[in-house]
């Protein structure tokens, strides 16, 4: 099979709200009037973003996932993707797989794909997303980094770190029981972006970021943009780890002897989250409320921004605790 066959069976399909999709120089979109485009790539490489073995159907699902957790971030509607594509052969149980994960979570949020490129070498996933934010007397309603102000309540949707316990699992450095496996090897491999809920913060949110790389790295970003500290629970991030109820056994039946460090880490630091993580004033407490209601997405509130610069982290008790919970960085 040659590169315009696998293109034309895998990867080409009509579109709807694109004016013109696979099979140009060029893939056309029409933005609506009113309204800007938000655009974000994310890129995934074997061995590093996932095991070369992994589920073909979940890598499809993920590397959308990842992108539409941007959009979600920046309260933006997906239109449309493309998808740039390295492969070291042509397997076509592996492609179909792959293909039927993407378009299916591509469906799910009406997101088409109208381009891309395809390639032979070393496998390779880069896709690029476009959606549209709603402009407004000028002003556009994008989510952005820089809007936290002091005072502001600090919010996450979900859970956090149960990813990076399934990764650690499946590196071997931890043992998890079968179902509980389960359950955080789907937040590694299918992690559900949050886009409903992005879009239901606009004008309610004042900052927002996706969690990718840990929840505290990334929670740096929203106040390096901002130029605001602020202060964190520990203990309340803690309980968002779905597999917290395993601490000393606290489900009756396991105990994963992690440590409470351990379970700091996994919450502040895990990584490969895909949550929301957002600020807003505490006069908007009922607005954010009615967001997470109406987009169906649990959303827990674990600090404050502080004008003071810097980080602070507390325990349940308010005592300070020492941070030193590393977000991931390819290079460092
Ligand atoms: P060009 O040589 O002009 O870059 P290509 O031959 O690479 O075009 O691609 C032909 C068509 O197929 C283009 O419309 C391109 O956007 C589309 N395409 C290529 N690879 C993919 C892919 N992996 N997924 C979706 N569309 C693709
Ligand atoms: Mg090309």
């Amino acid at each position: 099979m040659g590169e315009f066959d696998l293109i034309a069976r895998y990867f080409k399909r009509p579109v709807r709200q694109a004016v013109l999709g696979v099979g140009d120089d060029c893939a056309l979109l029409q933005p609506r009037p009113g309204t800007q485009m938000a655009i974000s790539s994310d890129m995934l490489v074997s061995g590093r973003h996932f095991f070369a073995d992994v589920d073909p159907r979940t890598l499809g699902h993920k590397s959308l996932a990842v992108n539409l957790s941007d959009l979600a971030a920046c309260g933006a509607r997906p239109l449309a993707f493309t998808l740039a594509l390295s492969l070291p052969e042509v397997n076509e149980p592996w492609l179909a797989a792959f293909a039927e994960g993407l378009l299916a979570l591509a469906e799910t949020h009406g997101c088409e794909l109208v381009g891309g490129d395809t390639t032979a070498g070393p496998l390779n996933i880069c896709i690029t997303v476009f959606g549209e934010v709603p402009v407004v007397n000028g002003r556009s309603q994008a989510l952005l980094r820089s809007g936290a102000q002091p005072g502001d309540d600090i919010y996450v949707s979900g859970n956090l770190g149960d990813a990076r316990l399934a990764l650690n699992t499946l590196l071997g450095q931890i043992d998890l029981p079968p179902e509980l496996l389960a359950s955080c090897r789907q937040r590694l491999e299918t992690p559900t972006p949050r886009v409903a809920l992005g879009q239901a913060l606009r004008g309610v949110a004042t900052a927002a970021i996706d969690v990718s790389d840990g929840l505290l790295g990334d929670l740096g970003h929203i106040l390096e943009n901002s130029g605001v500290g602020a202060c964190i629970e520990a203990d309340t991030a803690i309980k968002l780890v779905a597999a917290y109820p395993y601490n000393k056994g606290a489900t009756g039946q396991f105990d994963l002897k992690l440590s409470t460090e351990q379970w700091r880490s996994l919450a502040l630091a895990g990584g490969d989250d895909y949550e929301l993580l957002f600020t807003a004033p505490a006069s908007q407490r009922a607005a954010v409320a009615q967001a997470g209601q109406a987009s169906q997405t649990p959303v827990t509130r674990i600090g404050q921004i502080r004008a003071e610069p810097g980080l602070l982290l507390v325990d349940s008790q308010g005592q300070t605790l020492p941070n030193h919970y590393a977000s991931f960085d390819h290079f460092a």
